[in-house]
């Protein structure tokens, strides 16, 4: 893409009343737009980055057998008052709203309800056994306070997926692959060495249900962490009991500030049964399907690695979940560097060409803050040298590298 052609442009100040760090990057980089406190918009390249996350999130889930379908966000007041959740004083999040013909509705901040009633149409046999299903759906929450940009949203972006199972260890072995799987993807975006699987409230059926917290500064959550077993536990659920159920040692317990990223429920038969979705075993038996419910915060995702790799300068983005790979910039060799960028996109390596009309620091600047993993500069002495230089966004050394040599440069990292 040509940077010239995009109609986002960086900013040197972020908005007043923006307190987060990730916020106030993302809007500056003109990778989001802030609505209202809480509401935030995807600009070409933040929409990029949420479609390289959703991709491995997707990669991951299909992996394990999940099929991808998309639900509403309108939702009916009697499916959650059928599991006594339609109730404000039960859900403190929901947004509601009047039909003009009478009657209410909710605005959707989860899916169990709905797609457990929309299941009865399909499962009824021991036969249609297991369905795993999920979606990558905007949540609206009635949240009260949003002050962490895009990781505390009233609007975001979150991957939910719901296991129906025949059998509680047909259940776990999924459950447990699920784990595996948030593992997988958490490393993939570059946080694997930073999230840790904890054991915390909520189990509507078991004793905990898990989360996966990044450890940060701006968390909101305390969790107590065991660095060689990579577990942690809630501060919540943190008693002597727990300690030792979980074969952990107190003293060693290092007590840190994280951000939950995902998160994941056993529900047993209970919701099922409250919303009438059973099915017939091979012995006759009408059996209740058993429910397991798993989300990540797409969006939330995306705002904890700013926070996590940004430096002074700007964004840093791994290169998996970059907008684009190479930042290519023009020092006034528009007609070198378009050469370039025509080799570089016909071999499949995704750029950003910076070819507008602008002075050379002002493009460093807006390259460092933009952030993507490798900075190539065309200059005039390109032209006479036939190399290009070649920076790292992480790395303070710039290379030099042969023009005729950059796709191989490219395509073999
Ligand atoms: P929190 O405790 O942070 O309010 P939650 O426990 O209510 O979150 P879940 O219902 O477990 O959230 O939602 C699944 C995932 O969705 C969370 O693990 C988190 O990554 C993400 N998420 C939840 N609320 C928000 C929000 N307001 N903005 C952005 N992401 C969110
Ligand atoms: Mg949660």
């Amino acid at each position: 893409m040509r940077q010239s052609q995009l109609f986002t442009r960086s900013r040197r100040e972020a908005p007043k009343d923006e307190e987060s760090r990730n916020a106030q990057l993302l809007i500056r980089a003109g990778y989001v737009h802030k609505e209202m406190a809480g509401v935030y918009a995807y600009m070409p390249l933040g929409l990029r980055v949420i479609e390289k996350i959703k991709g491995i999130v997707r990669e991951e889930m299909n992996a394990l057998g999940c099929q991808e379908f998309i639900m509403t966000s309108l939702q009916r007041k009697e499916l959650w008052e059928k599991t006594d959740r339609w109730d404000d004083r039960n859900v403190d999040v929901w947004f509601k709203s009047e039909l003009k013909n009478g009657g209410q509705v909710g605005f959707g901040w989860s899916h169990e309800e709905p797609i457990t009633d929309m299941m009865r149409n399909y499962i009824s046999s021991y036969r249609d056994l297991p369905v795993y299903g999920y979606q990558f759906q905007t949540k609206l929450r009635n949240e009260l306070r949003a002050k962490s940009g895009i990781m505390r949203g009233r609007e975001f972006v979150m991957k939910d997926l719901y296991s129906y199972s025949r059998t509680e260890e047909e259940h776990k072995a999924f459950y447990d692959g699920v784990i595996a799987a948030y593992l997988r993807v958490f490393e993939r975006v570059g946080l694997g060495n930073s999230t840790f699987l904890t054991f915390a409230s909520g189990g509507a059926f078991t004793q905990f249900s898990h989360e996966f917290q990044t450890v940060s500064d701006v968390g909101e959550d305390i969790i107590y962490l065991d660095r060689n077993k990579k577990i942690a536990i809630n501060q919540e659920v943190l008693t002597d009991e727990v300690v030792a159920q979980l074969g952990v040692d107190r003293g060693t317990l290092e007590e840190v500030k994280a951000v939950e990223v995902g998160n994941i429920f056993s529900f047993g038969g209970t919701k099922c049964e409250q919303l009438g979705l059973f099915f017939k075993d091979d012995d006759g038996s009408q059996k209740p399907v058993i429910l397991g419910s798993y989300g990540i915060g797409i969006t939330r995702l995306m705002g904890i690695v700013v926070e996590h790799f940004s430096d002074d300068k700007g964004l840093v983005w791994p290169e998996a979940i970059a907008p684009f790979k190479v930042h290519l910039l023009s020092l006034g060799a528009d007609e070198a560097a378009t050469k370039v960028y025509e080799t570089l996109v016909a071999a499949g390596i995704e750029v950003l060409y910076d070819d507008r009309d602008a002075r050379a620091g002002e493009k460093f600047a807006d390259s460092d803050l933009l952030g993507l993993p490798y900075r190539v500069v065309i200059g005039k002495r390109s032209v006479e040298s036939g190399e290009a230089e070649v920076k790292q966004r992480t790395n303070e050394e710039n290379e030099m590298v042969a023009i005729a040599d950059l796709v191989k440069y490219f395509v073999d990292r």
